[in-house]
């Protein structure tokens, strides 16, 4: 493909970190800033925070001869629900103080920028089928296995938003009527089963059963000492306990999967997150259970694969989701430089 000399900057909004990075419309990545969200410290520091750090890989561009005038915009990928078309993320459940923030207003006014606000889920799923695991396919599902479950869905090349932009929580799907209690307040959603926080409460639950394992040792009976991968960890060892756990955790998973395929007919499931990095640990059970519980018709074909890009997905995305609202990128293998005067920085 021809080299084209002009630059988005794609911002990941996390509860914990923003990472950005200045990419090239070929998908080079030129530059990257990651440092702290500081949400404790209230809402201007934070867009402070996401200001500095597009700041930084400006800077850092300048400095490998990238003009700024050659950057033709930023996305942003942040915490939902929000509302994209009017730039304003609604409530951001795991950053105090964020309420209808009209972020989108705040970022171009300090940055001179064209700014675009997508989900950060969706944002990720965006950055997997531009440069990542996806980059085939035109019909995917990602979850992110983190804290939380979250998820976006690709159809024809596009992401789903629906009516008020809440469309993918696949998280919140129930798996099991009047089950365990959810983050969202709601009993049996997907995520109240295999979010690594419940992975962790599930395995408290057999301990104090008084069922044995190798983790009280290996805790040293401290038992708020046991996380998510020590359970991955414990599992891959060979302790039975541990290796129940995960053979569930992707048993909950795959009939999760099982109902988004029934519904979708993806190509492609993608998990990414860090419990996707269990690799065939947590893989093959759900596998497993996605064959045997979705419609034989939309199996036929669908791949279940781990993410590609890492942490980066959702910043990468950010990028392809203005290539996007700027028409440059509809399906895969359709980007048209020649489009690109359309494209008024
Ligand atoms: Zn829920």
């Amino acid at each position: 493909m021809k080299r084209i000399y002009k630059y988005i900057i794609g911002v990941d909004l996390g509860a914990t970190n923003i990472i950005s990075l200045l990419v090239s419309l070929n998908g080079e990545v030129i530059a990257r800033d990651t440092r702290k969200t500081m949400g404790e410290n209230g809402k201007e520091r934070t867009i402070s925070q996401i200001v500095n750090s597009a700041r930084n890989v400006i800077g850092e561009g300048e400095r490998s001869g990238i003009f700024s005038k050659s950057i033709l915009g930023m996305g942003i990928g942040g915490p939902g629900p929000l509302n994209s078309d009017g730039g304003v993320i609604h409530i951001a459940p795991n950053i105090p103080g964020w309420i209808n923030t009209y972020l989108v207003k705040e970022l171009e006014d300090e940055l001179k920028l064209n700014v675009f606000l997508e989900n950060d889920a969706n944002a990720a799923a965006l950055g997997e089928w531009w440069l990542g695991a996806g980059r085939d396919v035109d019909n995917l599902v990602l979850l992110t296995l983190g804290t939380g479950v979250g998820g976006g869905i690709i159809i024809d090349g596009e992401v789903l938003h629906g009516a008020r932009h809440t469309a993918g929580e696949i998280g919140h799907t129930i798996i099991r009527e009047g089950g365990l209690l959810c983050s969202c307040g709601n009993r049996g959603c997907l995520e109240a089963y295999v979010s690594a926080r419940a992975v962790v409460k599930r395995t408290l639950t057999a301990i104090y059963r008084g069922e044995e394992t190798l983790l009280t040792d290996l805790v040293k009976n401290k038992l708020e000492d046991i996380t998510c991968k020590l359970v991955y960890d414990t599992a891959r060892e060979g302790d039975s306990l541990c290796k129940q756990v995960v053979e569930e955790t992707g048993r909950y998973l795959g009939i999760g999967i099982a109902n988004i395929v029934n519904l979708i007919n993806p190509e492609m499931v993608i998990l990414g997150g860090g419990m996707a990095k269990a690799e065939d640990l947590i893989f093959e059970p759900v596998r497993k259970y996605v064959r045997e519980h979705a419609f034989t018709a939309a199996m036929e074909g669908v791949e279940v694969v781990p993410a590609a890009l890492g942490v980066n997905a959702g910043a990468i995305g950010a990028v392809a989701y203005v290539l996007k609202k700027k028409g440059l990128l509809k399906t895969i293998n359709n980007f048209d430089p020649n489009l690109l005067n359309t494209f008024k920085a």
